[in-house]
């Protein structure tokens, strides 16, 4: 005899069942946030997951809101713009999509990055000096390479050369090592803040 669900009705001669429910009418154990919440910079979209700042983007987004829901089921994904989350439960003969709604929202923040190039803040000079065409090469490559990874405070243009004002030492200092120029460092101690010491580092580049 067929079994009849008590939800939508449906037979078990149409649809696969468990127990005394169709399958898509199952009591799910799927646990899913009721909202989620992301902190979006406003000025460069950046958005904050487990405590850092990391590039948006539609991927990111859906991963880090699928990866909030636990339970029986085979996957999940999300779409942010639909605010919807898909799940495939059942077994491998009967998989079965079951969609569930996950209110998102962006919360409108500010980087630390964005902050600080607000508030003037650098952590290191570029000093280039030497040939002027070799100078304007490399600072136009630094700079495009930096602003991937921090950001440019300032760039002066001197007569003895050009200095580029970097947001944060340490991409600094890695990409010189990856180009493989060899900076004359200097670090000079400029203050403190929450009794950490403020270094200001200076790369002399000569070419
Ligand atoms: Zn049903
Ligand atoms: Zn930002």
């Amino acid at each position: 005899m067929d079994k009849i669900c008590p939800i939508c009705g449906a037979k078990s001669s149409e649809k696969p069942f468990v127990e005394t429910f169709c399958i898509e009418c199952r009591p799910s154990n799927i646990k899913l946030p009721k909202k989620i919440m992301i902190e979006r910079c406003n000025r460069c979209g950046n958005i904050k997951l487990k405590g850092g700042w990391v590039p948006f983007s539609d991927e990111t987004v859906n991963d880090f809101v699928s990866s909030k829901c636990k339970g029986e089921f085979e996957s999940a994904t999300y779409n942010w713009r639909k605010e919807t989350a898909y799940f495939m439960v059942g077994t491998k003969d009967a998989l079965v999509r079951i969609e569930k709604e996950i209110p998102l929202e962006f919360k409108k923040s500010i980087c630390t990055t964005c902050s600080r190039r607000a508030g003037g803040y650098f952590e290191g000079i570029i000093q280039l000096r030497g040939k002027k065409g070799k100078i304007k090469y490399y600072a136009r490559f630094l700079k495009k390479q930096l602003s991937k990874t921090t950001f440019i405070a300032k760039e002066e243009d001197l007569k003895e050369g050009i200095d580029l004002y970097v947001g944060e030492s340490k991409p600094a200092i890695s990409l010189l090592r990856d180009m493989n120029l060899k900076p004359k460092i200097t670090r000079k101690l400029h203050g403190q803040k929450a009794g950490k010491r403020l270094y200001r580092t200076t790369f002399l580049l000569r070419f």
